[in-house]
């Protein structure tokens, strides 16, 4: 007998249909004998609709009282999954994050998890309970307020369940079979991987890929949690993610593959570029640009200074940063421009980020070239180029990012000869 956590994201209980086949999940692994506590997402759209919803009474809505509204929606599902799991004649209990000890920072919107305190599961798990835990949703001690963990939240609040509960393994089911070399709604050739390991997936992560929630891939690797992301709508076998260390549960003995050099490729529209113009090349200017722009709270990507013209004395420095950050972060910039003393700002919305990861570029050369000559051969311009050590991303035009991606997911021998399946879901 195991201790199963198993997190559904809202497209998986996007109705009553929907949640009864999640139910039917749950029943059957608690049939086949193992412990389940459940991570449940609000259903379908419901964070979306209840932010816009918000953003309709208040330009900037009160951060307490928005992570009072968004954890809600998690609250409706959780008691909707219970409710039908009883009458299916199992018991089930539900639990919001509070009640499930799930403890934060005071950071509204974007808390971190600071401590798990499950005493109510392990009684409701002892008792023989199925445990249904609202995700997304913690609380914080000082303030004793209610706190929302982030968009995509509940892939977090799955993983801190199963390292406190010390769970076998955490099922993170969604619309899609497992991950993909790229996301199937994008690349319909994509090709599910059988494994990833988790520095690669915290990569395509941070670059656009949210079939899992990066804060949930950082948290399953510090402390050990084996991920099986998979699919509520078909019984095949998903995808593992393997921290440093961990066994592949699939593989036997001695057959280990030969690990591919490119694990995977992101895409990513979220971002937006800012060049700040004609800035007096004289050293201290980047760190003055770079000070305001950080106290906007703007977390700034990959930065690009052209060469200063030798006849002005003046450059150029561009760099990206979220698009919903962009606003406050021109603001900042536009108070301080005669104390820093640059021409003017150009803030560009239309930009769309490609990225090309695998552990395997730190031992092969060539990886990037692969890269650049498939976006020449496509007539594809680059606009900024940055690196890690098994990654490449460059900065496109948001209009070529999809035609950019299948081109290069095809020079690196990633397409599958069939198209992947994408079960539900509105791609929000
Ligand atoms: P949930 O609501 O279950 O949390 P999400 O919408 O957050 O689901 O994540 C699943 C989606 O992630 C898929 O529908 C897919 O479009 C997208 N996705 C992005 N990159 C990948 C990838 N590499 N593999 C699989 N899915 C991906
Ligand atoms: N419901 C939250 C969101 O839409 C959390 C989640 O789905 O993981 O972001
Ligand atoms: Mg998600």
């Amino acid at each position: 007998m195991a201790l199963i956590v198993q997190k559904y994201g809202g497209s998986s209980v996007a109705d009553a249909e929907s949640i009864k086949r999640v139910a039917k999940r749950i029943v059957d692994t608690r049939r086949a004998g193992h412990d389940v506590v459940v991570a449940v997402s609000a259903m379908g759209d419901t964070t979306d609709e209840l932010l816009d919803l918000a953003h309709e009474v208040a330009p900037i809505p009160a951060p307490r009282e928005l992570d009072m509204l968004l954890s809600s929606g998690e609250r409706i599902s959780m008691a909707l999954l219970a409710m039908t799991i009883h009458s299916m004649g199992f018991e089930a209990r539900s639990f919001t994050g509070s009640q499930a000890g799930m403890i934060t920072d005071s950071h509204h919107g974007k808390a971190r998890i600071v401590d798990v305190t499950p005493i109510r599961l392990r009684e409701a798990l002892d008792e023989g309970a199925i445990v249904i835990v609202a995700g997304f949703q913690g609380f914080n001690r000082d303030t004793r307020d209610i706190t929302t963990l982030g968009r995509g939240g509940s892939d977090t609040t799955a993983v801190a369940l199963a390292a406190a509960l010390k769970a076998d393994v955490c099922e993170i089911y969604s619309d899609v079979d497992g991950i993909y070399t790229a996301d199937p709604r994008v690349i319909p050739l994509a090709r599910k991987l059988d494994h990833v390991s988790s520095e690669e997936m915290l990569e395509l992560a941070a670059n656009g890929a949210k079939v899992l929630y990066i804060r949930a891939v950082e948290y399953a690797r510090r402390h050990r949690v084996l991920i099986h992301a998979r699919s509520t709508f078909s019984s095949s076998e998903g995808t593992y993610v393997l921290g440093e260390g961990m066994k592949n549960p699939r593989e036997t003995e001695g057959a280990a593959m030969e690990e591919p050099i490119v694990a995977g490729v992101a895409t990513d529209l979220s971002q937006a570029k800012i060049t700040v113009a004609g800035v007096p090349d004289v050293p201290g200017k980047a760190a003055e640009i770079f000070k305001i722009v950080s106290k906007s709270g703007a977390n700034v990507d990959m930065i690009v200074q052209n060469v200063s013209a030798a006849s002005t004395g003046r450059t150029d420095i561009s760099f990206t940063l979220s698009k919903a950050d962009a606003p406050a972060t021109l603001k900042a910039l536009a108070v301080e421009q005669s104390e820093v003393g640059f021409e003017n700002l150009l803030h560009d919305d239309q930009i769309g980020k490609l990225s090309v990861v695998g552990a395997g570029m730190r031992t092969h050369s060539g990886v990037s070239e692969i890269l650049f000559d498939a976006l020449s051969k496509g007539g594809i311009n680059i606009e900024m180029i940055s690196t890690s050590e098994i990654r490449i991303s460059v900065v496109l035009r948001g209009a070529d990012l999809a035609e950019a991606a299948r081109t290069v997911h095809s020079a690196y021998g990633l397409d599958s000869e069939i198209e992947a399946v994408v079960h539900a879901g509105t791609g929000r």
